[in-house]
């Protein structure tokens, strides 16, 4: 499952969004269209985070109404808006009339209010939401994403794509699962994490920042474009000096570095946690990939 990326428009096979500016009456709009999955929403809200810290606080419309389907499940909603949403807006309105956006909307603004006594208006479209905030007309531009924070929106999309994956029954990430897919690598490399350093950050760590649910480095699959083979990075050699790279057990060759990252623009790889996952190959967890760096 590749990512694919146009300018701010995110696409995956079901859903995606648009992020859209008003500079002249500090509007910024979220359209949403297609299937409203956990990676739009976790990725959305940190862009738009994001947003708010270069630019300040705005009015905010969540446009809903081309949402076509809703793929998440209400608890997990309710969580998200729980802890994450707590964005500085100024005011926020939600457009939707059809089902099932208004069904879901009505879900949003009902959590808000009896959570935090805030109101967020249902209007049926955009002209009404222009004139809940007195504007005539908006001149909407889309809003540029710099390059690593586009990456960012990337590994957060892979890691709640991971969190999606591992709450389907068939792809729990249980004991059964990890056994059999440590078993066939200890056999090819010996046990794993036995020349591990103690005390190095790994990729694992990082993304479970962002994690609901808790993964080791024995849980990402990568393969050697040198040599072939396929391993974890748990099986990888480690080497921890500035940065920490991860070795091909087989023949050597880096495959993943990470390094620290004092400032997030100048990620040439994937920032997470204050840290820069650059990957040579792909990284691949229950099915979802983390595509390539180089
Ligand atoms: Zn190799």
């Amino acid at each position: 499952m590749r990512l694919v990326r146009g300018g701010t428009r995110w696409a995956s096979l079901a859903a995606m969004f648009d992020l859209l500016y008003d500079r002249t009456h500090n509007v910024l709009l979220t359209r949403l269209s297609g299937s409203y999955c956990l990676d739009d929403i976790v990725v959305r809200d940190r862009q738009v985070t994001r947003f708010f810290e270069r630019a300040g606080p705005a009015h905010r419309i969540a446009d809903l109404t081309g949402i076509t389907s809703v793929d998440v499940p209400l608890e997990t909603i309710v969580g998200r808006f729980g802890s994450a949403l707590k964005l500085p807006d100024l005011s926020t309105h939600l457009v939707a009339s059809g089902e099932p956006g208004f069904s879901l909307a009505r879900v949003i603004t009902a959590h808000q209010y009896f959570s935090r006594r805030r109101e967020m208006p249902i209007v049926p479209d955009m002209d009404a939401a222009c004139r809940a905030l007195g504007v005539s007309s908006l001149d909407l531009q889309p809003v540029e994403i710099a390059p690593a924070l586009a990456r960012e929106s990337d590994a957060l999309r892979f890691v709640a794509r991971v969190e999606e994956a591992n709450r389907r029954e068939d792809l729990k990430l249980d004991e059964l699962a990890r056994s059999v897919l440590r078993g066939k690598f200890d056999t090819a490399f010996g046990e794993e994490e036995g020349g591990r350093s103690t005390g190095a950050i790994t990729v694992a760590d990082l993304l479970n920042g962002e994690l609901p649910m808790r993964i080791d480095d024995g849980d990402l699959a990568v393969g050697c474009p040198g040599c072939g083979v396929g391993t974890t990075l748990a099986h990888c050699r480690t080497t921890v000096h500035r940065d920490t790279t991860y070795d091909c057990p087989s023949c050597g060759e880096t495959l993943v570095r990470v390094r620290p990252l004092p400032d997030i623009g100048a990620a040439t790889g994937y920032p997470v946690g204050g840290f820069d996952i650059d990957n040579a190959v792909d990284i691949a967890c229950l099915g979802v990939i983390l595509a390539a760096r180089r």
